[in-house]
């Protein structure tokens, strides 16, 4: 099922979401919606959040595959870090140069329940990042310099 996406400054989206406790239906099925939501909109990613769900769940391209990820944490980043240039699905037409760390190692669980490790590095890993932020009510706009933060401030009027 398509789901609509919270655009900014819906307040949904800088509120924390909830662990997945257990693989559901209704968590598999948010899952599927997630996933095609993001495929018919071309986002790279999506969290639950951003459909309004405070579910601590994600979903990421890899290798153009859809995936979703349950409870993902970043457990370890580099210190050295990476700018790159962001979009967001619930900032329409905003793109801005964010720095973060180049890797991570990220822990999470599949939907079918396994738990897993993943090392990301370039775009996977600054996927990771911007998505798992979602969970926690962060933006993309909060990791902005001050530069990107002016620039953003022009862009949304
Ligand atoms: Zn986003």
């Amino acid at each position: 099922m398509l789901l609509e996406i919270k655009k900014y400054p819906d307040p949904v989206l800088r509120k924390k979401a909830e662990k997945v406790e257990k693989v559901t239906e209704d968590i598999l099925e948010l899952a599927q919606s997630l996933a095609e939501t993001m495929q018919k909109e071309d986002g790279l990613g999506l969290a639950a959040p951003q459909v309004g769900q405070l579910k601590r769940m994600i979903v990421l391209m890899v290798n153009k595959e859809p995936k979703v990820f349950l409870n993902p944490v970043v457990v370890k980043k580099s210190k050295e870090k990476e700018t790159a240039e962001e979009g967001c699905l619930s900032f329409p037409e905003v793109f801005l140069e964010i720095k973060r760390p180049k890797t991570v190692e990220v822990e999470t669980t599949d939907v079918s329940g396994e738990r897993m490790r993943i090392s990301a590095k370039g775009l996977l890993a600054c996927a990771f990042q911007h998505e798992i932020d979602h969970l926690d009510g962060i933006l993309f706009i909060d990791r902005a310099g001050f530069w990107q933060k002016l620039k953003f401030r022009f862009l949304k009027k």
